[in-house]
């Protein structure tokens, strides 16, 4: 799989379409999940062209690493997620359920979260 320069995160990372900003530095945007699913969704990503956490693992440089780890503490404790605590999710590829194709990760909280998956019957 390639990286895909027209999906919905490389559109706002080039200014193309708003979003929510929480935080931006040279490594990494966080914004607001549109369609949030706890009462704190936020989103940090990458500004490298990287799919998912796999090629992020692979190819991104330790600067890259390094910026994008610090930045998901600076977000979560920014929104307010430090203090009850929280969960990061990044969805990966077709049986992670990932949408959006290029690399995220998601912190969720604001109150209990429940079972970390839900159980399949
Ligand atoms: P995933 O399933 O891990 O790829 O998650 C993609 C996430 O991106 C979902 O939670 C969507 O609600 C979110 N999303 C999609 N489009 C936008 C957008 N324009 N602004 C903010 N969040 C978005």
């Amino acid at each position: 799989m390639t990286y895909d320069p027209n999906n919905i995160f490389a559109k706002i990372l080039r200014g193309e379409i708003p979003c929510k900003s929480l935080y931006e530095d040279d490594f990494v945007l966080a914004f607001h999940d549109i369609q949030p699913q706890a009462p704190i969704h936020a989103l940090v990503i990458p500004k490298g062209p990287y799919q998912n956490q796999d090629a992020f693992a692979v190819q991104a440089t330790e600067a890259e690493i390094v910026g994008f780890t610090r930045a998901l503490g600076k977000v979560a404790a920014m929104v307010g997620l430090v203090e009850g605590g929280y969960r990061s999710i990044s969805n990966c590829g077709a049986n992670g359920g990932q949408e959006v194709p290029h690399y995220h990760v998601h912190l969720l909280g604001g109150g209990s979260l429940g079972r970390m998956v839900s159980k399949k019957d």
